[in-house]
Formats: C-alpha cells, sequence, structure tokens
C-alpha cells in the first residue's frame, strides 16, 4: 500500500506517523483538511491487525470528520488520530507521549475522546499539550447534545417528508436505548411520539418501557416494524441489503455512526425506495458541536442553540438532493465540498495578492 497514493487520492493533508519505543507507543495522526480551521477529531485505541488497517482507518474518519464540520458550519477542519494497541494494557507515559506528538503539530490537529479513550487518557495528554478537549474541565458527555441535535435533524425529515410540524403521535423505533438512544426518547417522549425501542441489554429495554411508555420489540423484529421513523442509535452498517428492503419506515433519522453498510450502494437504494435519510454524519453532530464550543469557552446554551440548527441544515441537505435527484448522503457531501471551495478560493486569491505585493516591493 503506497501512502501518497492514499493520502493523494483522498485529499488529505499531512499524515503523522508517530513512534515511542520506550513506552510503547504506534500512533497515526490523519490531517484532511485545515482549510476551515484547525482538524479536530478524536483519538481511538484500537488492537488493529496490520498498519495497513490502523492507515486505512485513521485515513477515513479523518476525512469523515471534514465533511461533518464543514456541512455543520463550523470552523474546524478535519482530522483522527489512531493508537495502535490493545486498550486493556494503557500507561500514563504512553498518553503523555502522544500528547507530546499533538503539541509537536502546533495546533494544526486537536485531539478528543473516541472509541477506548477516558476522560482520564485526555488528562495524561493535556499535561503535555493544550490541544485537546474532553477533559475532566471539558464540556461534558456530549450524548444529551448529541440526542438533541438527532431530534431536531429528526423533525426536519418530518416536516420534508410528511409535511407535519409535530411528532406527535407518529411511530418511532429507537434502536440501541444507550446514552443518545435514551436521551432521544426522552424527548420523543415529551412529544408524544409512539415509540418502540430494542437493544441487547434487557435492563436498557425495561427502563425505556417504564420512563417512556415505549413498547419492546424484538433486536431483528426493529427493521420491519409498521413505524414511520426508524432511529438507529446502536451500531453502523445497519442499512444494508438485508435491512433496506424490510423497512416500513419512509424516515431513517438516528444518531449512529456510519449507517450506510456502503454509501453509494444503500444510499441509492434507501433513495430508490422513497425512504428520506438524514445522513448520519450531519444528524448526529451534535457531539462535534459541544467540543466545537468548549474550544471557543463553553456555554450549553450556545451549544444547544446551535445544534438545533441541525434542523435547517437537513432541510437545505433533502431539498438539494431531491433538485439534483440525488442520494442525501451525497447531497450534504457536495454542500461540505462547496463551503470548503470557496473558502479556499478566497485565501488562494489572498495569497496571491498578497504574493503580489510583496514581489513589487522588492
Ligand atoms: P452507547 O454504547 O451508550 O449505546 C449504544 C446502545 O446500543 C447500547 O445500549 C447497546 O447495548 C446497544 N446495542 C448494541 N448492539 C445492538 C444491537 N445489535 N441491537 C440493538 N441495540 C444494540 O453508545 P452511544 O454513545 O449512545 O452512541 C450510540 C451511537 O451513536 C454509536 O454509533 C456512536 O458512535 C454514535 N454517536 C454517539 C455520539 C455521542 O455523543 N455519544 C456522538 C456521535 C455519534
Amino acid at each position: 500500500m503506497s501512502v501518497f497514493k492514499e493520502i493523494s487520492s483522498m485529499g488529505h493533508e499531512q499524515v503523522l506517523y508517530c513512534h515511542d519505543k520506550a513506552v510503547g507507543l504506534k500512533a497515526i495522526i490523519a490531517i484532511h483538511d485545515t482549510t476551515l480551521g484547525p482538524a479536530l477529531g478524536g483519538c481511538r485505541m484500537w488492537p488493529y491487525e496490520n498498519e495497513e488497517q490502523a492507515l486505512r482507518d485513521v485515513l477515513r474518519l479523518s476525512r469523515g470528520m471534514t465533511y461533518k464540520a464543514a456541512v455543520t458550519g463550523l470552523n474546524l477542519g478535519g482530522g483522527k488520530a489512531v493508537i495502535i494497541g490493545d486498550p486493556k494494557i494503557k500507561s500514563e507515559a504512553l498518553f503523555r507521549s502522544f500528547g507530546r506528538f499533538v503539541h509537536s503539530l502546533g495546533g494544526r490537529y486537536i485531539t478528543a475522546e473516541d472509541v477506548n479513550i477516558s476522560v482520564q487518557d485526555i488528562e495524561y495528554m493535556s499535561t503535555q499539550t493544550s490541544f485537546c478537549t474532553g477533559g475532566a474541565n471539558g464540556s461534558g458527555d456530549p450524548s444529551p447534545i448529541t440526542a438533541l441535535g438527532v431530534y431536531h435533524g429528526m423533525r426536519a425529515a418530518v416536516k420534508y417528508k410528511l409535511g407535519k410540524d409535530s411528532l406527535k403521535g407518529l411511530k418511532v423505533a429507537v434502536q440501541g436505548v444507550g446514552a443518545v438512544g435514551t436521551y432521544l426518547c426522552e424527548l420523543l417522549h415529551k412529544d408524544a411520539a409512539k415509540l418502540y425501542v430494542t437493544d441487547i441489554h434487557a435492563k436498557r429495554i425495561q427502563k425505556a418501557v417504564e420512563k417512556f411508555g415505549a413498547t419492546a420489540v424484538g433486536e431483528n423484529e426493529v427493521y420491519g416494524l409498521d413505524v414511520d421513523v426508524y432511529a438507529p442509535c446502536a451500531l453502523g452498517a445497519t442499512l444494508n441489503d438485508e435491512t433496506i428492503p424490510q423497512l416500513k419506515a419512509t424516515i431513517v433519522a438516528g444518531g449512529a455512526n456510519n449507517q450506510l453498510q456502503d454509501e453509494e450502494r444503500h444510499g441509492a437504494m434507501v433513495r430508490e425506495r422513497g425512504i428520506l435519510y438524514a445522513p448520519d454524519y450531519v444528524i448526529n453532530a451534535g457531539g462535534l458541536i459541544n467540543v466545537y464550543h468548549e474550544l471557543r469557552g463553553y456555554d450549553e446554551n450556545v451549544a444547544r442553540k446551535q445544534a438545533k440548527d441541525i434542523y435547517n441544515t437537513c432541510l437545505e441537505i433533502f431539498t438539494v438532493a431531491d433538485r439534483d435527484s440525488i442520494a442525501t448522503h451525497t447531497a450534504s457531501g457536495r454542500i461540505a465540498e462547496h463551503r470548503i471551495d470557496s473558502v479556499r478560493r478566497v485565501s488562494d486569491l489572498r495569497n496571491t495578492v498578497t504574493n503580489q505585493i510583496w514581489i513589487k516591493k522588492k
């Protein structure tokens, strides 16, 4: 696998391989695009089978962050980091060392929590660098704001597809009642939506049944339910060849990452079936909005207000998708690229003018 071939085809600016033999650190930081601002994205620790797997993951995830920030209207670029290793074997020294690598990038990359990285790990990093978010004195658990964004994205989809201003009486199937799923149920319950919930943990289902009057459904039953909205809030890749034909819901709007197993194929399949899909990285951007506001001096009300704006972002995406007869995730990609390109053109122009003045002076 040629690293340059990969990064040039995906448009990355920089990839940093981090190695510290003394503490057993092997990590890769990928900066995809910094046109709109510093590249912010979490760091995950995973026992990748090989370096190629780790590189592919970090390249894909960092590019995703660029699109997420751009379409959400944040002044951030896209980046991500992966630490190759067993998350059961962590040490303070390892995270301090990783923090020094983050610091060496001078703020071009800002790190945060992701899979297998705890608040304590971020605290260790923050002894070496200020370029990290999500520490003990940070913006806290992002799940409530993520759920708020999902709720407003769902409202937009309901308005667009069903012409309704309210969720009252609508049937919503929530797959996964963990952190995001439970906060989402709370908001939907307040709006008098009728809830159907599933999870692999019976206790979590039971809690949702008691708290929100939800109906418990089986793990595989969730796809074929006669509901208005399917809200995936557990795993990725739940929109695939097997599940899409089963869906009776005309709207998919949930917080899970990477819902389309294959973006092109399944994005098109969902559209062909007349199902309105609120792109996952748009509708679940509340978490990123939360850490973005941490960088600017955290004010929960401001963060919540911006998460609410996911409603308008979704409406714009649905409109562009229909206008251009394309899948909704393709439309959101185009909107993100358009924002980045227009900012880049202005800054290129500014650089050209500055250079010309400088040459003339010489
Ligand atoms: P979580 O672990 O708290 O909740 C996930 C729930 O899904 C758990 O209750 C789990 O038991 C359940 N689950 C797992 N497999 C299942 C299955 N096959 N069927 C039904 N339920 C199943 O995680 P979370 O923080 O709520 O995140 C949920 C999703 O949202 C993830 O995909 C995550 O990447 C994404 N997300 C979360 C945030 C956030 O702020 N927490 C932000 C953006 C995206």
